[in-house]
């Protein structure tokens, strides 16, 4: 099948393997701030929570490498909340890598996603990955459909 026209083979290699490590490089540092997580699924129930996730076409490159992007449920929550439950953990990206309900630690999270996001864009130009920072929701849904006609 071609890949024309799908903006996710514009993603060179070198921006996915720089994703990989900013991702490690993240969880070292969550590892040293201990945000407490409940399980309660609440990060993910946008409906009740208003919350609006973001992430860049690089995001989305790395996880349709981990997993099919996919468009079912319903079109305003994302496709792997599944039984309160993250069904894309590996490939998940960075605004639900940051996103924890522990009230303590809200200064070094917000100090966290500022530094990564940072990162992330510049990543982005080093390796020439054209920037698009969008809706993930809305965005896996369009190119889960793009996949699905190629
Ligand atoms: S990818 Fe996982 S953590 Fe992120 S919104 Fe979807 S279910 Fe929640």
């Amino acid at each position: 099948m071609s890949d024309a026209g799908d903006p996710l083979a514009a993603i060179p290699a070198a921006a996915r393997a720089g994703l990989v490590e900013l991702y490690r490089d993240l969880e070292r540092e969550l590892a040293a701030v201990q945000p407490r997580c409940e399980l309660s699924g609440r990060c993910c129930d946008f409906r009740a929570n208003g919350h609006v996730l973001f992430a860049s076409d690089l995001e989305l490159a790395h996880l349709a490498a981990t997993l099919p992007l996919r468009a079912d449920g319903p079109a305003d929550l994302c496709p792997w909340w599944q039984g309160g439950l993250c069904a894309a953990r590996e490939g998940r990206p960075l605004g639900c890598r940051l996103y924890f309900c522990d009230a303590t630690k809200q200064s070094e999270l917000q100090a966290l996603s500022e530094r990564f996001h940072d990162r992330l864009k510049r990543l982005h130009e080093s390796t020439a990955a054209p920037y698009r920072y969008d809706r993930f929701v809305r965005r896996v849904r369009e190119l889960a459909a793009l996949h699905a006609r190629r």
